[in-house]
């Protein structure tokens, strides 16, 4: 099987066309919650639903499964959207569950009136108690047997708002000896007294996830419904609700396949705990570039082509596990290595004086944008006699092994500029370096004679006269441990890593001030940097996405 190249899942997409069990048709869904925002987890998710149609020419929906409006919002809906089209993918049609209110509705009247559900006037704590183990059967409840005519009554006045939240369900009568504790006769509808965010206050009742997602993939003619592990103990039930629903002598049904869900190092991908990291204020907002968020990830400064890499690296399978937070980082390196304009930026400065070049020596240099790509074409970058440098890159006192700036060591290239000969610094009262000193070899400058000088070492540089003040946000992982899945909610605060964002000034290079929101830079021998939506012309801010190397 692993010879073909195809995730088992294609497979089964395959040999379907091949036998022609849809007339060929291959059609998929991704169907979101409008509960929040979509996270790397959903992009695994998306790349596959979306992936499968566009290999096999057949159609992605875009599904939103809005059945509970408790927690939805169409602030979710408008997110959702933008980060699916941000990530590359178009689908077919946009469907809401909630269109299929009426048919649902339609459909669990026609399950009482044959038999296959009723209205149950007790509580949830009641139903659960009764539900038995797996091992052992449950118990029937009073209701069970009550006439059709009676809990078609009941159902109707749940919908017409005549009881409370809570005061009765409706569940499907199926067997509470399975050994599928999913038969348990599950609640298929419940009572809501709250708008829904497009049926307003059309309904009081909504269905479960249950008895609404294999019936809204039968009405739009899904063939592959394709989710995460944890659905299957669903699928006897999806398969048995989907089989009730269709009329009788049709042969078309949806199947439903699962794959193992991403999670990832370092981060947590529960909807509902990043909600709760938004709503304590530990992050500023879903996307704040630490999030695992598609909006967050794009702010950090990642690619839409990162992300789709990594998934494609990490593959689909039926194992569960945890991915290293390491690989999508190594994934955004190898893209904005391709793609990143290579500019400069001093974030710990100290000033290097040229002293052998005259007071207002002011000489423009042309940079390369991006050596892994010439046709990016060039920059200007003006050279004065003091530059910013950092501070890093002088010692006062070196050992034979550093190659760059010291009194008498070795000669240093200034990038994309001359070969210096370091001579000295200069210090305050308690000793601090203030400025380095440095004769420039005049004949050495990138394309002379004396730029084959031997050198070991290149730093970068800003001009002192030229550079921009700028902001930059230094993000790191979000949590201290590997795992902090089990943190509850309450907890959040005490797990994350104080050092995720340090906020520091650096010195960049005048081409910056034009740089635009979602620009990818390589700060060069600093890392990668995007600049953040915060940033204007006057006060410019960067985010760095990733380290230049792996550092763990
Ligand atoms: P949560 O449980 O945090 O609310 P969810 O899984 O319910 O998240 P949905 O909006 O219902 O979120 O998910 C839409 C689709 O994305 C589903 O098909 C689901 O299987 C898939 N998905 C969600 N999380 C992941 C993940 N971590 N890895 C891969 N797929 C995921
Ligand atoms: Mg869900
Ligand atoms: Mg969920």
């Amino acid at each position: 099987a692993e010879s073909t190249g195809l995730n088992f899942i294609e497979q089964v997409v395959v040999a379907d066309i091949q036998s022609g069990k849809y007339d060929g048709r291959v059609q998929t869904r991704f169907p979101p919650e409008p509960n929040g925002y979509l996270h790397i987890g959903h992009a695994k998710a998306i790349c596959i639903d979306f992936g499968i149609a566009q290999k096999y020419g057949g159609v992605c929906n875009l599904r939103f499964d809005d059945t509970n409006p408790i927690k939805e919002d169409v602030e979710y809906v408008d997110a959702i959207r933008e980060d699916i089209h941000w990530l590359g993918f178009e689908w077919g049609k946009e469907c809401y569950a909630s269109d299929y209110f009426p048919q649902l509705y339609a459909f669990a009247e026609r399950l009482i009136m044959t038999g296959h559900a009723y209205v149950d006037e007790q509580s949830a704590e009641e139903i659960a108690q009764q539900k038995g183990t797996p091992t052992t059967p449950g118990i029937n409840s009073p209701y069970r047997d009550r006439p059709a005519e009676e809990s078609l009554d009941l159902f109707h006045r749940m919908n017409a708002g005549e009881f409370p939240e809570g005061a009765m369900t409706l569940r499907a009568k199926i067997d509470m000896a399975s050994d599928d504790m999913h038969f348990r006769d599950p609640i298929i509808y419940r009572i809501i007294k709250r708008p829904h965010h497009r049926t307003g206050t059309e309904w009081q009742v909504y269905p479960m996830y249950d008895f609404a997602h294999g019936q809204s993939d039968y009405f739009e003619g899904v063939t592959h419904s394709i989710c995460t592990l944890e659905f299957v103990p669903h699928r006897p039930l999806y398969n048995y609700l989907v089989e009730l629903l269709m009329p009788e002598g049709t042969t078309y049904r949806p199947y439903q396949f699962e794959f193992n869900r991403l999670n990832l190092t370092y981060t947590m991908m529960s909807k509902r705990k990043l909600l709760s990291l938004v709503q304590q204020g530990l992050v500023t907002g879903w996307d704040d570039p630490r999030m695992p968020t598609l909006c967050g990830l794009r702010r950090r400064g990642y690619t839409p082509q990162s992300i789709r890499d990594f998934v494609s690296m990490i593959g689909y399978t039926r194992y569960e596990g945890t991915i290293d937070l390491s690989l999508l980082e190594h994934a955004v390196r190898n893209d904005l290595n391709k793609h990143a304009a290579r500019v400069s930026a001093v974030l710990d400065p100290v000033k290097l004086i040229l002293t052998n070049l005259p007071e207002g020596h002011d000489e423009e240099l042309e940079m390369v944008n991006n050596p892994e790509d010439l046709s990016e074409g060039t920059h200007i970058q003006h050279l004065t006699r003091e530059l910013w440098i950092d501070r890093s890159d002088f010692m006062e006192e070196a050992s034979k092994k550093y190659y760059r700036l010291s009194p008498g060591g070795r000669d240093v290239r200034l990038r994309g500029g001359y070969i210096i000969k370091c001579t000295g610094c200069e210090k305050d009262a308690e000793g601090n370096v203030t400025a380095v000193l440095a004769e420039v070899y005049l004949d050495s400058k990138t394309g002379m004679e004396g730029s084959n000088r031997k050198v070991k070492a290149t730093i970068h540089w800003v001009s002192t006269a030229y550079a921009l003040d700028a902001e930059v946000r230094l993000y790191d992982r979000l949590f201290l441990e590997e795992d902090p899945s089990g943190v509850p909610a309450e907890e959040l605060k005490d797990h994350l890593n104080p050092d995720s964002l340090i906020v520091q000034h650096a010195f960049v290079e005048e081409c910056l001030r034009d740089a635009q929101v979602g620009d990818h830079l390589q700060f060069q021998r600093v890392g990668y940097f995007t600049v953040d939506p915060d940033s204007c012309p006057d006060a410019l801010v960067f985010n760095r996405t990733v380290s230049l190397k792996d550092r763990r």
